[in-house]
């Protein structure tokens, strides 16, 4: 795609020349960026826990990768640590870099920071991921962005590399605001199924004849049909691995409480989301459900009755 001076080069010698700096080489960080330094890119880490990744060039500071970079990369655990670690870095960057943050975090942050990089005449998209730690291995990530078009162009070369699909959203925090809601309505669709299968258990209804007629009537949905919560039903999910994750339930739980902070900025009514949130949290925080996939609120709910 002709794409004029903007264009990031990847293809024959020029795809060598392209410096990316990354930041934050957790789960998820480390195979992305190891994904990129396959690809062709120079790709030069940090990460205050010391991680590395293959073929990255691990350095001493944040500021020390995102020098000279053509694109930054961060992949953190909140707002607040992009935040700080945008406010290092920016001063650092050449004019017209960008930076891509596909960490999952609060629209208000993904905005101010994306305010504080037009500022400095840098670009900026907010990037979140789908897929998980397999998707982030495999290179084929979903990323929803928020940005201007010249920004998303500039990172779409990237996405084309560590990713199946990418959306563009809208304006700076648009990923953000996509990724919350899309997981808003995964949280209480899960908690759904969970508590129809508990409710069809005791009322005697065998779990696979539940998952033949559900997933094939108007209560089917991703939760039943694709990650069905039940062992032994449906496609191999991580009610099948004794409720490894998949996507943990912590995970679930924070991206729950950022659906809440987004729907209390903006005065939107989500008791649903709400009702999710809260569940997530008890589960999470008082029962036994931190490190379990988040599906494994069914044998929670198996094990209780109304008033336990
Ligand atoms: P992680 O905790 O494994 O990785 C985060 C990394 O950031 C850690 O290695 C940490 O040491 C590093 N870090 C923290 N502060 C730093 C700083 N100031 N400078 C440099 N590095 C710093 O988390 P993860 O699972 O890789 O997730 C990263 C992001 O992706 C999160 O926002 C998460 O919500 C999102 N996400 C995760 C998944 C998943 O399945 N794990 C799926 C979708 C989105």
């Amino acid at each position: 795609m002709p794409l004029g001076n903007d264009a990031l080069k990847l293809e024959g010698t020029e795809m060598e020349a392209l410096n990316v700096g990354f930041i934050g080489l957790g789960n998820m960080g480390a195979p992305m960026a190891a994904n990129l330094a396959k690809a062709g890119c120079v790709v030069r880490g940090f990460d205050t826990a010391g991680t590395s990744a293959e073929g990255v060039q691990m350095v001493a500071s944040a500021t020390e990768a995102a020098t000279g970079a053509d694109v930054v990369l961060t992949m953190l655990p909140n707002g607040a640590i992009l935040r700080s670690v945008a406010a290092e870095i920016l001063p650092a960057m050449k004019p017209g870099a960008l930076l891509l943050d596909c960490s999952t975090v609060d629209v208000e942050s993904a905005r101010d920071v994306a305010a504080q990089a037009e500022a400095s005449k840098l670009l900026f998209v907010d990037a979140p991921v789908s897929g998980g730690i397999g998707g982030a291995a495999g290179g084929t990530l979903t990323f929803m962005a928020g940005g201007t078009t010249a920004a998303f162009t500039k990172a779409r070369p990237l996405f084309d590399i560590m990713g199946q699909k990418a959306v563009h959203c809208g304006d700076a925090g648009a990923g953000q605001a996509a990724k919350i809601c899309n997981n808003m309505i995964l949280g209480a669709t899960m908690i759904a199924t969970c508590e129809a299968f508990a409710l069809a258990d005791k009322l005697g209804l065998d779990r696979q004849k539940m998952f033949d007629v559900v997933s094939t009537s108007s209560g089917y949905s991703w939760t039943m049909n694709a990650y069905c919560p039940a062992p032994g039903v449906g496609p191999q999910s991580p009610a099948d691995n004794d409720y490894t994750p998949g996507f943990a339930a912590e995970l679930m739980l924070k991206d729950l409480g950022l659906s809440q902070q987004a729907a209390e900025a903006v005065d939107a009514d989500t008791p649903m989301g709400a009702l999710a949130h809260a569940l997530y949290a008890k589960f999470v925080e008082d029962e036994d459900g931190m490190g379990k996939d988040f599906s494994a609120m069914l044998p929670r709910f198996s094990a209780r009755g109304r008033t336990s």
